[in-house]
């Protein structure tokens, strides 16, 4: 490989792009009016119709939360409440974001890894019969696997059939979720990030979504000290209200949202173009397909998967394993109990993150698609 150029900037794996200033000031103002900065004001309410609308929800199907991680643990507690003894395992997939665990343990659930599918990466219901079938899990998180669609009706028909409730980790899906509504949305809580790294971002945000009212009532209450109606708290909870100022970023960044959808369009099929132009057109993985935020290769082994990396390092191009090497491997996680994880296992260390921005350069993409093939070469 070629000697790394002093003369190239580094590209980044990631820059979001959040609304500019400009854009936020009239949302400022009207806080600055009405001198209401938490607590479901006024734009934070326009925020929850604005994406009621746009997943085609009914009134009362989406509540903001602080973060993609508070909003899981509140669905977690909406659904199934902390954990028990008799109740104490929840069962989610080791590919995931640390998040994901992070939320269980917060409402005492001992996390349990188990494997997700070679082909989608995810987790399915029917491959949870034998661990289902025990008699302690309390609740089961499946991932959407860089915001790939997970579908309702599988997830509820197992909620129905055993009994054990289940939570939708969606924390990147929110497009998929936006052109898809009908068959990712349902009476299963869905959650979602609008985490600064996240397509549709708004800094530090998220929210909860489901079909079932009650649901979100009760996933609201959680997420505000257990309070509803009163100042009575009610059930375990936390704070994880999303404030006045962050409702501003995201009623901004829902005006900028198709152009910014166009922008990383554009991005995804810029690179698609390149790796098919590169006979490697099978192995990228972006948008549509995965949440627009994501560019990843999936390398063939784990000595491709090397010579990759050292070529993109060779030429300034930053990666991610976003997902790490699976949960696992989290020092924290360790020792958490698990089943076999050999998908897992073939899985992580495969997936490359490559550099995506809405304004990465025809430049850095030729960079990127070049480091990648002649990684590929010099592992030959
Ligand atoms: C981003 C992410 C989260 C956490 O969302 P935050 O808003 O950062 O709390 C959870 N799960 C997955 C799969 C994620 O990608």
């Amino acid at each position: 490989m070629s000697v790394k150029s002093t003369t190239l900037a580094n590209v980044p794996v990631l820059r979001p792009l959040l609304p500019a200033a400009d854009r936020l000031l009239p949302y400022l103002r009207r806080i600055d009016d009405a001198r209401v900065y938490s607590n479901w004001g006024p734009l934070t309410s326009e925020f929850e119709q604005r994406l009621e609308q746009a997943l085609q929800l009914k009134q009362g199907c989406a509540v903001s939360a602080s973060s993609g991680t508070a909003a899981l643990v509140a669905s977690i507690l909406a659904v199934a409440g902390r954990a028990t003894p008799q109740r104490r395992l929840a069962i989610m997939p080791s590919f995931t974001f640390v998040a994901t665990a992070v939320a269980a343990e917060q409402c005492g659930y001992q996390p349990f890894l188990v494997d997700v599918d070679a082909g989608d990466w995810m987790l399915h219901p029917h491959e949870l019969a034998k661990h289902a079938a025990r008699n302690d899990v309390g609740v089961v998180i499946p991932v959407a696997p860089f915001g790939r669609a997970v579908p309702q009706a599988p997830w509820k028909s197992f909620r129905d059939r055993t009994d054990i409730p289940v939570v939708i980790d969606a924390a990147a899906g929110y497009e998929v979720l936006e052109r898809d509504p009908s068959a990712t949305l349902g009476e299963v809580p869905v959650c979602v990030s609008f985490h600064a790294t996240k397509s549709f971002a708004i800094g530090e945000g998220g929210c909860v979504l489901s079909r079932d009212a009650q649901v979100v009532r009760k996933a609201t209450r959680a997420l505000n000290f257990g309070f509803v109606e009163s100042r009575d708290s009610r059930s375990a909870s936390i704070n994880g209200k999303l404030s006045e100022y962050h409702a501003a970023v995201g009623l901004a960044e829902f005006d900028c949202w198709v152009q910014k959808k166009t922008a990383f369009a554009e991005v995804s099929t810029g690179l698609r173009q390149r790796f098919t132009a590169a006979g490697l057109a099978h192995r990228f993985v972006g948008a549509p397909d995965v949440a627009s935020c994501y560019s990843l290769f999936v390398c063939a082994d784990l000595g491709e998967a090397d010579a990759i990396q050292r070529a993109l390092a060779a030429t300034g191009v930053d990666h991610r394993f976003w997902y790490g090497l699976g949960l696992h491997r989290q020092t924290h996680l360790r020792e958490a109990a698990r089943g076999p994880l050999p998908n897992t296992d073939a899985l992580a260390p495969r997936i490359i993150g490559l550099p995506m921005a809405v304004d990465l350069s025809s430049d850095a993409m030729d960079r990127i698609v070049a480091a990648v093939k002649g990684g590929i070469a010099d592992a030959g």
